[in-house]
């Protein structure tokens, strides 16, 4: 069993020295155990934040020795329960590991799926925070002007799409050339900026002549700022991620604008709302699946995978997704079956 652990708390962006690779006996199953054998793990820009000394207020954080943590598409190789069957497929949290025991609680059978790995993507947690993100809390009409960056990510990608399908107009953010094309002529945006090129505020007026009535938060830093003076009487903000602060090590430099983004949100009656996905799974997400499911199979939502060989290619592929090298969602493929 290979694993990778946390060797050391990042200062700012993580380095390859911050994980280290383990080889440990393989584990057997006791009474009531299964095993598994990891086929895809997601790499998702929140385990940033559980490897700082104190994580996040909705997770643990993971301790220097300890394995780090994520969502896993995985083969059951030997059951002692009564409920899982060598050979079945599951959704689970067994981290960067070739292999896990479980002891089945929190378990999602996926049955023979043609692309098992969507189940960390599109279909799965980045799909459902951008449709509860999206339609719960942006609230998007048609007609109305959307503004999303990480536009051709797991979850902005997702973000704009759903939005094209309430008719509003689209305008994405993301970095390259590439990545504009593929998310304007695939995904349906109406525009998407290179973050990267000069003057992104005067480029993002150009393109919102009617102001922004929605802007999907995945970012924060130099893209709000860019964003903020253009947000209309009752815009809505989903507050989904800030990933541009994810490495900060001290506060950014420069004034303070607090004051004045609080004074916007007054006079403008802005309706910023950050919320965590975990917490909607018991209400919203069997309708998520079986929307998304649908839109997917008729090809109205289109899911694009940046897919990494081999666990011990985990850590670069990681510190990539924070500095935008990844095109699409990012998955490491752990095991061919
Ligand atoms: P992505 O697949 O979008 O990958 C991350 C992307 O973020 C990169 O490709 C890059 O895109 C962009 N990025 C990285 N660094 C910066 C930076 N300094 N400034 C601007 N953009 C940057 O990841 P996800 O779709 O999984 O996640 C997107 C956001 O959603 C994250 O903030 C994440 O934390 C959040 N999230 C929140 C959840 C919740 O429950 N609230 C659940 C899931 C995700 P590019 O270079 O093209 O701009």
């Amino acid at each position: 069993n290979r694993r990778i652990v946390l060797a050391a708390h990042p200062r700012g962006l993580p380095t390859p020295q911050d994980f280290r690779l383990e080889d440990a006996p393989m584990p057997a199953p006791a009474e009531g155990q299964i095993l598994l054998r990891t086929l895809y793990l997601s790499l998702d820009p929140y385990m940033r934040n559980l490897m700082d000394a104190v994580g996040p207020v909705y997770a643990e954080a993971v301790k220097p020795g300890e394995t780090m943590v994520g969502g896993t598409v995985s083969r059951v190789v030997a059951s002692r329960h009564p409920d899982f069957k060598p050979g079945e497929l599951v959704l689970g949290n067994a981290g960067w590991q070739t292999h896990a025991l479980s002891d089945g609680e929190g378990l999602v059978r996926l049955g023979e799926v043609e692309r098992p790995s969507l189940a960390l993507g599109g279909l799965g947690m980045p799909g459902f925070t951008a449709y509860v993100g999206l339609f719960d809390i942006g609230q998007p009409r048609a007609g109305e002007t959307v503004v999303v960056a990480a536009a051709s990510g797991a979850v902005g990608s997702v973000v704009g799409q759903l939005a094209r399908l309430r008719d509003a107009r689209v305008v994405g953010i993301a970095s390259g050339a590439d990545k504009c094309r593929q998310v304007v002529e695939e995904l349906g945006f109406d525009a998407c900026l290179d973050r990267r090129e000069p003057d992104l505020a005067g480029r993002l007026a150009a393109a919102c002549p009617d102001g922004i009535d929605v802007y999907f938060e995945n970012v924060g830093g130099e893209v709000f700022d860019a964003v903020l003076p253009l947000l209309n009487i009752g815009a809505r903000v989903p507050v989904c991620g800030v990933i541009a602060h994810y490495n900060d090590d001290a506060p950014p430099p420069g004034p303070d604008r607090l004051a004045g983004a609080m004074t916007a949100i007054l006079q403008k009656r802005i309706r910023v709302q950050g919320f965590v996905i975990l917490d909607h799974y018991a209400d919203r997400y069997e309708e998520f699946r079986r929307e998304m499911g649908q839109w997917v199979d008729e090809g109205r939502i289109r899911l694009r995978e940046d897919v990494v060989d081999g666990l011990g290619a985990a850590p670069e592929a990681f510190i990539g997704l924070l500095q935008g090298r990844n095109h699409g969602k990012l998955v490491v493929r752990v095991a061919a079956d």
